[in-house]
Protein backbone atom coordinates (compact mmCIF):
# COMPACT_ATOMS: atom_id res chain seq x y z
CA UNK A 1 0.00 0.00 0.00
CA UNK A 2 1.10 3.57 -0.66
CA UNK A 3 -0.17 6.34 2.12
CA UNK A 4 0.46 9.66 1.37
CA UNK A 5 -0.29 12.59 3.52
CA UNK A 6 -0.66 16.17 1.91
CA UNK A 7 -0.32 19.08 4.37
CA UNK A 8 -1.36 22.06 1.80
CA UNK A 9 -0.81 25.01 3.20
CA UNK A 10 -0.96 23.86 6.90
CA UNK A 11 1.65 23.47 9.96
CA UNK A 12 5.13 25.31 10.71
CA UNK A 13 8.36 24.10 10.09
CA UNK A 14 8.43 23.02 14.11
CA UNK A 15 5.23 21.34 13.62
CA UNK A 16 6.33 19.57 10.76
CA UNK A 17 9.54 18.31 12.26
CA UNK A 18 7.16 17.27 15.55
CA UNK A 19 5.98 15.19 12.90
CA UNK A 20 8.12 13.58 10.75
CA UNK A 21 9.55 12.43 14.63
CA UNK A 22 6.30 10.88 15.29
CA UNK A 23 5.60 9.05 11.63
CA UNK A 24 8.75 7.87 11.25
CA UNK A 25 9.58 6.62 14.69
CA UNK A 26 6.05 4.55 13.75
CA UNK A 27 7.41 3.36 10.90
CA UNK A 28 10.73 1.84 12.02
CA UNK A 29 9.45 0.49 15.28
CA UNK A 30 7.17 -1.31 13.10
CA UNK A 31 9.12 -2.51 10.77
CA UNK A 32 6.77 -0.79 7.73
CA UNK A 33 7.11 -1.95 4.49
CA UNK A 34 4.46 0.00 3.04
CA UNK A 35 5.68 3.20 1.01
CA UNK A 36 5.01 6.15 3.09
CA UNK A 37 4.71 9.84 2.10
CA UNK A 38 4.45 12.96 3.23
CA UNK A 39 3.83 16.29 1.34
CA UNK A 40 4.69 18.99 3.47
CA UNK A 41 4.94 22.66 2.41
CA UNK A 42 8.36 23.94 1.23
CA UNK A 43 9.32 26.07 3.84
CA UNK A 44 9.53 22.60 6.18
CA UNK A 45 11.98 20.67 3.69
CA UNK A 46 14.64 19.69 5.33
CA UNK A 47 18.39 18.00 4.56
CA UNK A 48 17.76 15.24 6.02
CA UNK A 49 17.33 11.59 4.75
CA UNK A 50 14.41 9.96 6.59
CA UNK A 51 12.69 6.37 6.13
CA UNK A 52 9.49 8.13 5.00
CA UNK A 53 9.20 9.82 1.40
CA UNK A 54 9.13 13.29 1.28
CA UNK A 55 7.59 15.61 -1.60
CA UNK A 56 6.67 18.38 -2.58
CA UNK A 57 3.02 19.87 -3.80
CA UNK A 58 4.12 21.52 -6.59
CA UNK A 59 7.05 22.59 -8.58
CA UNK A 60 7.76 24.70 -11.92
CA UNK A 61 9.09 22.86 -14.49
CA UNK A 62 12.11 24.67 -15.45
CA UNK A 63 15.98 24.27 -13.85
CA UNK A 64 15.70 28.12 -12.50
CA UNK A 65 14.86 31.34 -13.91
CA UNK A 66 13.19 34.38 -13.82
CA UNK A 67 9.68 32.92 -12.05
CA UNK A 68 8.96 34.79 -9.21
CA UNK A 69 7.52 33.23 -6.61
CA UNK A 70 7.91 29.77 -7.91
CA UNK A 71 10.33 26.70 -7.04
CA UNK A 72 12.45 25.54 -9.19
CA UNK A 73 14.50 21.90 -9.56
CA UNK A 74 17.65 23.59 -8.55
CA UNK A 75 15.92 24.33 -5.29
CA UNK A 76 14.00 21.31 -4.97
CA UNK A 77 17.72 19.03 -5.91
CA UNK A 78 19.09 20.94 -2.96
CA UNK A 79 17.04 19.00 -0.65
CA UNK A 80 16.85 16.03 -2.11
CA UNK A 81 13.75 15.93 -3.27
CA UNK A 82 12.39 13.15 -6.19
CA UNK A 83 8.89 12.73 -5.64
CA UNK A 84 6.21 15.60 -6.68
CA UNK A 85 2.06 15.97 -6.46
CA UNK A 86 0.88 17.66 -9.60
CA UNK A 87 -2.33 18.11 -11.36
CA UNK A 88 -3.96 18.25 -7.73
CA UNK A 89 -7.54 19.68 -8.17
CA UNK A 90 -6.87 22.82 -5.73
CA UNK A 91 -4.08 23.90 -7.93
CA UNK A 92 -6.24 22.97 -11.39
CA UNK A 93 -9.17 25.17 -9.60
CA UNK A 94 -7.91 27.62 -7.54
CA UNK A 95 -4.95 28.31 -8.77
CA UNK A 96 -6.21 27.81 -12.30
CA UNK A 97 -3.45 25.34 -13.90
CA UNK A 98 -4.42 24.79 -17.15
CA UNK A 99 -3.85 21.07 -18.18
CA UNK A 100 -1.45 22.23 -20.95
CA UNK A 101 0.56 23.66 -17.78
CA UNK A 102 0.29 20.36 -15.78
CA UNK A 103 0.92 17.96 -18.50
CA UNK A 104 4.66 20.47 -19.27
CA UNK A 105 5.10 19.92 -15.34
CA UNK A 106 4.44 15.84 -15.77
CA UNK A 107 7.08 15.79 -18.74
CA UNK A 108 9.22 17.70 -16.70
CA UNK A 109 9.71 16.11 -13.96
CA UNK A 110 9.07 12.58 -15.54
CA UNK A 111 12.28 13.63 -17.28
CA UNK A 112 14.06 13.83 -14.20
CA UNK A 113 13.15 10.72 -13.13
CA UNK A 114 10.66 11.69 -10.13
CA UNK A 115 8.25 10.16 -8.45
CA UNK A 116 5.03 11.82 -9.49
CA UNK A 117 1.71 11.27 -7.92
CA UNK A 118 -0.80 12.39 -10.62
CA UNK A 119 -4.37 13.63 -9.59
CA UNK A 120 -7.33 13.35 -11.07
CA UNK A 121 -11.14 13.73 -10.24
CA UNK A 122 -14.41 15.15 -11.30
CA UNK A 123 -16.59 18.13 -9.57
CA UNK A 124 -19.97 17.20 -8.40
CA UNK A 125 -21.25 18.01 -11.47
CA UNK A 126 -19.77 16.24 -13.60
CA UNK A 127 -20.52 12.96 -11.39
CA UNK A 128 -24.45 14.16 -11.42
CA UNK A 129 -24.14 13.31 -15.08
CA UNK A 130 -23.50 9.48 -14.62
CA UNK A 131 -20.20 7.86 -14.92
CA UNK A 132 -19.55 8.13 -18.34
CA UNK A 133 -18.98 11.49 -18.08
CA UNK A 134 -16.79 10.80 -15.26
CA UNK A 135 -14.50 8.80 -16.98
CA UNK A 136 -14.77 11.14 -20.28
CA UNK A 137 -13.36 14.18 -17.51
CA UNK A 138 -10.38 11.87 -16.19
CA UNK A 139 -9.43 11.19 -19.48
CA UNK A 140 -9.37 14.80 -20.44
CA UNK A 141 -7.03 14.94 -17.50
CA UNK A 142 -4.91 12.31 -18.82
CA UNK A 143 -3.84 14.78 -21.88
CA UNK A 144 -0.51 15.12 -22.38
CA UNK A 145 0.33 12.57 -19.59
CA UNK A 146 2.31 9.29 -19.98
CA UNK A 147 0.50 6.60 -17.97
CA UNK A 148 2.96 4.41 -18.38
CA UNK A 149 5.24 6.13 -16.92
CA UNK A 150 6.96 3.97 -14.57
CA UNK A 151 7.52 5.94 -11.68
CA UNK A 152 3.71 7.04 -11.36
CA UNK A 153 1.35 6.86 -9.00
CA UNK A 154 -2.22 7.89 -9.88
CA UNK A 155 -4.61 9.29 -7.31
CA UNK A 156 -8.27 9.41 -7.74
CA UNK A 157 -9.94 12.23 -5.60
CA UNK A 158 -13.28 13.48 -6.54
CA UNK A 159 -13.00 17.20 -6.27
CA UNK A 160 -16.51 17.31 -4.39
CA UNK A 161 -15.15 14.81 -1.92
CA UNK A 162 -12.06 17.15 -0.82
CA UNK A 163 -12.19 18.20 2.24
CA UNK A 164 -15.67 17.93 2.48
CA UNK A 165 -16.56 14.84 4.70
CA UNK A 166 -18.43 13.14 1.91
CA UNK A 167 -17.53 10.28 -0.19
CA UNK A 168 -18.53 8.45 -3.00
CA UNK A 169 -19.67 4.77 -1.77
CA UNK A 170 -17.42 1.81 -1.82
CA UNK A 171 -18.60 0.78 -4.80
CA UNK A 172 -18.33 3.85 -7.08
CA UNK A 173 -14.96 4.26 -5.56
CA UNK A 174 -14.07 0.46 -6.94
CA UNK A 175 -16.19 1.03 -10.01
CA UNK A 176 -13.74 4.17 -11.06
CA UNK A 177 -10.41 2.56 -10.05
CA UNK A 178 -11.26 -0.29 -11.96
CA UNK A 179 -12.07 1.41 -14.96
CA UNK A 180 -8.95 3.88 -14.29
CA UNK A 181 -6.62 0.03 -14.18
CA UNK A 182 -7.88 -0.40 -17.41
CA UNK A 183 -5.83 2.30 -18.37
CA UNK A 184 -2.67 2.26 -16.64
CA UNK A 185 -0.10 -0.58 -14.20
CA UNK A 186 0.59 2.25 -12.10
CA UNK A 187 -0.91 2.45 -8.16
CA UNK A 188 -4.25 3.97 -7.82
CA UNK A 189 -4.93 5.95 -4.77
CA UNK A 190 -7.68 7.14 -3.43
CA UNK A 191 -8.30 10.70 -2.12
CA UNK A 192 -11.13 12.73 -0.40
CA UNK A 193 -11.93 12.34 3.03
CA UNK A 194 -10.29 9.72 3.65
CA UNK A 195 -10.07 9.20 8.09
CA UNK A 196 -9.31 6.48 10.01
CA UNK A 197 -12.72 5.04 10.09
CA UNK A 198 -12.96 4.67 6.41
CA UNK A 199 -9.37 4.06 5.79
CA UNK A 200 -8.96 0.27 6.34
CA UNK A 201 -12.62 -0.22 3.94
CA UNK A 202 -11.05 1.89 1.23
CA UNK A 203 -8.07 -0.12 1.25
CA UNK A 204 -9.03 -3.08 0.61
CA UNK A 205 -11.07 -2.07 -2.26
CA UNK A 206 -10.01 -3.73 -5.92
CA UNK A 207 -7.61 -1.49 -7.46
CA UNK A 208 -7.10 0.99 -4.25
CA UNK A 209 -3.33 0.59 -4.10
CA UNK A 210 -3.67 3.52 -0.94
CA UNK A 211 -4.34 6.62 0.28
CA UNK A 212 -4.08 10.84 -0.27
CA UNK A 213 -5.14 12.11 3.00
CA UNK A 214 -5.12 15.71 3.80
CA UNK A 215 -7.59 17.24 6.58
CA UNK A 216 -7.10 13.53 8.07
CA UNK A 217 -3.64 13.09 8.11
CA UNK A 218 -2.36 16.32 9.94
CA UNK A 219 -2.87 14.46 13.18
CA UNK A 220 0.65 12.39 12.91
CA UNK A 221 -1.53 9.83 15.34
CA UNK A 222 -4.20 9.18 12.64
CA UNK A 223 -2.00 8.86 9.85
CA UNK A 224 0.09 6.33 12.04
CA UNK A 225 -3.42 4.51 12.50
CA UNK A 226 -4.16 4.49 8.85
CA UNK A 227 -0.63 3.06 7.89
CA UNK A 228 -1.51 0.65 10.66
CA UNK A 229 -4.82 -0.46 8.82
CA UNK A 230 -2.67 -1.02 5.82
CA UNK A 231 -0.10 -3.35 8.04
CA UNK A 232 -3.53 -5.18 8.69
CA UNK A 233 -4.64 -5.81 5.52
CA UNK A 234 -1.26 -6.62 3.75
CA UNK A 235 -1.57 -9.30 7.04
CA UNK A 236 -5.51 -10.09 5.75
CA UNK A 237 -4.45 -10.38 2.24
CA UNK A 238 -1.41 -12.51 2.71
C1 LIG B 1 -6.25 16.11 -0.66
O1 LIG B 1 -6.00 17.28 -0.47
O2 LIG B 1 -5.60 15.49 -1.50
C2 LIG B 1 -7.30 15.47 0.13
C3 LIG B 1 -7.67 14.28 -0.20
O3 LIG B 1 -7.84 16.20 1.17
P1 LIG B 1 -8.88 15.63 2.29
O4 LIG B 1 -8.34 14.34 2.78
O5 LIG B 1 -8.90 16.71 3.33
O6 LIG B 1 -10.20 15.46 1.62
Amino acid sequence: MILAANFKANKTRQETQAYMAVVESFVSANDISDTVIVFPPFTALEHISRNVLIGVQNGYPVQNGAYTGEIALEQLEEFDIRTILIGHSERRHIMKESQELIAEKFRFFAEQGFIIVYCVGEPLAVRQEGEGKLMAYVEAQFEGIDLTYPDLIIAYEPVWAIGTGLTPSMEEIERVHDALRLQTTAPILYGGSVKVENAGAIMALNNVDGVLVGSAALSAHDFCEMIAEAVQLNTDKA
